[in-house]
């Protein structure tokens, strides 16, 4: 092996990714088509990673659609561009595939607010509840879990379980308040948050609305309950595209993750998507995490397969029970 390739994947685990140079003159998008073709393997990426990304991805979604196509695929590498509670579920769902993620830093806040033995302690509180988790959560807690539920499926998880069941809903406490309030139902939530949906500011989404009041506010539910209020829809990012595309304003006022904005301009043209400011100096609100990803970290994981996501095996079998059952009701529900 080129000992520049040896000592790149010896510091692999200081650095999350393989630290080599690329050059600057390659095709890249030409070099990962031509890397799928020879390894078959298939990029599956996520609505908040880069344009470019975006662009190169043979499938891109939400938490719910991507787990769908992991399942699905009978690809043998599969190449995730998200972050690693979601190349972690890839694994879960298919063992015998070989699941690389461009940076292992690429973490989420939101996951790393329910450490497992906490969640533990949490949940022997509460011996008659049912445990609902949102699939932003690490192995650990979806093998705590009893069913696992996204954006885009939650509501009708929850209406699928009899009236009268005790829920402790985990770990996003934002998302976790407003499913409370739409079903009505008894559920205890965990204290967790997204450090990217917490950060949107009410006072300048207010001066914004001022300023363009021919735009419709759309926002992602793990935003708190006070901007949810100001949402003239609600949805998960899948929703919040779909809705653009076939509503009828001319502006819409984004509250979630710009990476999205991509595929809204992409699919409506003659629109105006103006991403909502946070409460901080900066003026983005990019995810930190999910931004770790580049096309030069892509291409390297691709040409020499690593990182790789690796299980422990009863791990992997615990936290599989409940993603199963949350395919198993989605398929039902058409979902
Ligand atoms: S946007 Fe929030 S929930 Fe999504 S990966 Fe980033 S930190 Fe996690």
């Amino acid at each position: 092996m080129d000992t520049r390739v040896a000592v790149a994947k010896k510091a692999l685990e200081k650095n999350g990714y393989l630290d080599l140079e690329v050059d600057p003159l390659m095709d890249l998008f030409a070099e990962i088509e031509r890397l799928k073709r020879e390894k078959n393997a298939i990029v599956l990426a996520h609505y908040y990673q880069d344009a470019d990304i975006q662009d190169v991805a043979d499938y891109l979604g939400d938490s719910l659609g991507l787990s769908q196509q992991a399942a699905g695929t009978d690809a043998d590498i599969i190449v995730f561009a998200g972050v690693h509670f979601m190349a972690e579920t890839a694994k879960i769902l298919c063992p015998e595939k070989k699941v690389l993620l461009p940076d292992l830093r690429a973490g989420c806040s939101l996951a790393d607010s329910a450490p497992a033995d906490a969640f533990k302690k949490f949940k022997a509180q509460y011996p008659d509840h049912i445990v609902i988790s949102y699939i932003n959560c690490t192995a650990e807690i979806k093998a705590l879990s009893d069913i696992i539920c996204t954006s885009s499926n939650a509501e009708k998880i929850i209406e699928s379980l009899p009236p009268e069941q005790k829920i402790i809903f985990a770990p996003d406490k934002n998302l976790g308040a407003y499913l409370r309030k739409k079903t009505g139902r008894d559920m205890v939530l965990w204290n967790g948050s997204c450090m990217v949906h917490e950060i949107f500011s009410l006072e300048k989404l207010t001066r914004l609305k001022v300023r363009h009041p021919e735009a419709k506010v759309i926002a992602h539910p793990e935003c708190e309950e006070a901007v949810l209020r100001v949402a003239d829809y609600v949805g998960s990012t899948t929703g919040l595209l779909k809705f653009a595309m076939k509503d009828d304003a001319p502006a819409y006022i984004v509250v979630t993750e710009t990476g999205i904005l991509h595929q809204m301009q992409k699919n409506c043209p003659e629109k105006t998507f103006i991403p909502a400011p946070p409460d901080n100096s900066c003026a983005c609100n990019d995810c930190p995490h999910m931004k770790l990803n580049t096309l030069e970290k892509l291409y390297l994981c691709m040409e020499y397969e690593t990182p790789e996501i690796i299980m422990d095996e009863q791990l992997r079998l615990a936290a599989k029970r409940p993603i199963d059952r949350m395919l198993e009701i989605s398929a039902r529900y058409g979902l």
